[in-house]
């Protein structure tokens, strides 16, 4: 294959999209045949280095595809090959085999299985899903130091400066994608170009389990013969609106002005469309800062409640909050207590410890002191919500082990928890006083 049908067969004027890479019909297809078709790519790379000195396409955009579901099929083998919902209400994840049937996430449950009748629906597994997302994320930080986060599926990651380290972005894209399916067992989609939107674009294309470049000469082409659905940003109402009018690609959006846009979509709607569909989109792929705090809070409704109850409340979220810094190696001095009153007025209340802790029980006892000095504006205003958080933050690996003065052994008892919840599932034990009581689903956050 010549170099130019390799890095310029992409999606293009020609005809119908190319992809570079393999798109298994799903995946644990055809493997093999990816590493014939990227073998041949990273030759046709190597050959033509010197093309990509500057503005070359070097941001990635990674992301699992239909990622609960593939994470259920990866570890139940019988699900392999079948339609799979997630989510027994609302579908939270539909695997390829389901979407075929016209399944789609958000969907009604009752709707979804009218549509695909055989289809298996099974309950989410959180903390399979965070942890799977963990182990994604470390091959991630393994590629390059430049990641961006966007949920616990997705990223972006530049690779700009890498290629004398790791090869060109397609080598990298390359093993990046073996990396997942090797180490985590999950199908990754990526695309590659020179602006963020545009290699998240690409790999909503790729979907599934492909690999897409869009080479610099090729963008707009690419670009303007899309629907206008796969412009980020545009949700079922904005692509209602220009369907209404017979706008229908991204290239008719383009030949708009961006006052007519305005007028049509808004100020901040027309104007982030009109840079979209020329292609302007100047945003870095950031590294994402680490958190200043970590914090969980609780909305309680309108109905009065005994203070016990709240203290329940306050004692699931410090559970929580403690056990999320564990989690991530941190440890910290302030801990902030955020109430809501049934007046919409809000209070913060924080307290500065002598050192920085992620123990349960120190955390606790400081957010129960805040708590009790507010008790007289709580029983005045009635409380509708609770929020506990940690700042200060440092990684407790640059804390200084302290004697323990106390016979109280937190450290210990919070360690044994934290074991039987990663191993059993977060409510394999719990505190008497929380039993039955409702903390609701947690839906998994990015890596703290
Ligand atoms: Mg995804």
């Amino acid at each position: 294959m010549s170099l130019r049908r390799v890095l310029s067969d992409v999606p293009g004027a020609a005809g119908r999209s190319r992809r570079v890479g393999v798109r298994p019909l799903h995946p644990r297809a055809k493997f093999s045949e990816t590493y014939r078709v990227a073998a041949r790519i990273s030759r046709a790379s190597d050959l033509c280095e010197h093309l990509f000195v500057s503005g070359a396409p070097t941001i990635l955009h990674a992301d699992l595809d239909a990622f609960y579901a593939s994470v259920e099929q990866r570890d139940d083998p019988r699900l392999r090959g079948l339609p799979v919902i997630v989510g027994a209400g609302v579908v939270l994840a539909a695997s390829y085999e389901a979407r075929a049937y016209g399944v789609r996430t958000a969907m009604g449950g009752a709707r979804a299985r009218r549509l695909c009748p055989r289809a298996v629906v099974v309950p989410p597994r959180m903390a399979a899903y965070a942890e799977a997302s963990k182990a994604v994320y470390a091959v991630f930080e393994d590629t390059t130091p430049v990641v961006e986060g966007l949920s616990i599926d997705e990223a972006f990651l530049d690779v700009r400066g890498l290629e004398r380290l790791a090869g060109s972005p397609v080598e990298i894209a390359v093993r990046l994608r073996h990396h997942v399916r090797e180490q985590v067992g999950l199908p990754i989609t990526v695309g590659i170009a020179r602006t963020k939107f545009l290699a998240k674009v690409a790999s909503g294309v790729a979907k599934p389990d492909g690999l897409l470049v869009v080479p610099p000469e090729r963008e707009l082409v690419f670009l303007h013969r899309l629907p206008v659905e796969r412009l980020w940003g545009v949700g079922a109402v904005t692509a209602g609106k220009l369907r209404e009018r017979g706008i229908t690609t991204v290239g008719e959006v383009a030949g708009l002005t961006e006052g007519a846009l305005v007028a049509m979509l808004g100020r901040a709607s027309g104007r982030h469309l009109h840079a979209l569909a020329h292609n302007r989109d100047p945003r870095p792929v950031q590294p994402r800062r680490r958190r200043r705090s970590i914090g969980s809070q609780h909305a309680l409704g309108r109905t009065p409640r005994s203070l016990d109850a709240v203290d329940a409340v306050l004692i699931g979220l410090v559970d929580r909050v403690t056990r999320r810094m564990r989690t991530a190696g941190r440890v910290g001095r302030t801990v902030v207590l955020r109430l809501r009153f049934s007046d919409f007025s809000r209070a913060t209340r924080s307290h500065t410890l002598p050192r920085a802790t992620a123990e349960t029980h120190i955390v606790l006892a400081t957010a129960r002191g805040l708590l009790a000095a507010e008790i007289p504006t709580i029983e005045r205003r009635g409380l509708t919500l609770v929020g506990v958080a940690v700042a200060n933050l440092e990684d407790d690996r640059a804390v200084q082990l302290t004697l323990p003065f106390d016979s109280y052994s937190g450290g210990a008892l919070d360690t044994a928890l934290d074991e039987v919840r990663s191993r059993f599932g977060r409510s394999a034990i719990t505190r008497a006083v929380l039993l039955g009581r409702d903390e609701g689903l947690s839906v998994p956050l990015l890596p703290d």
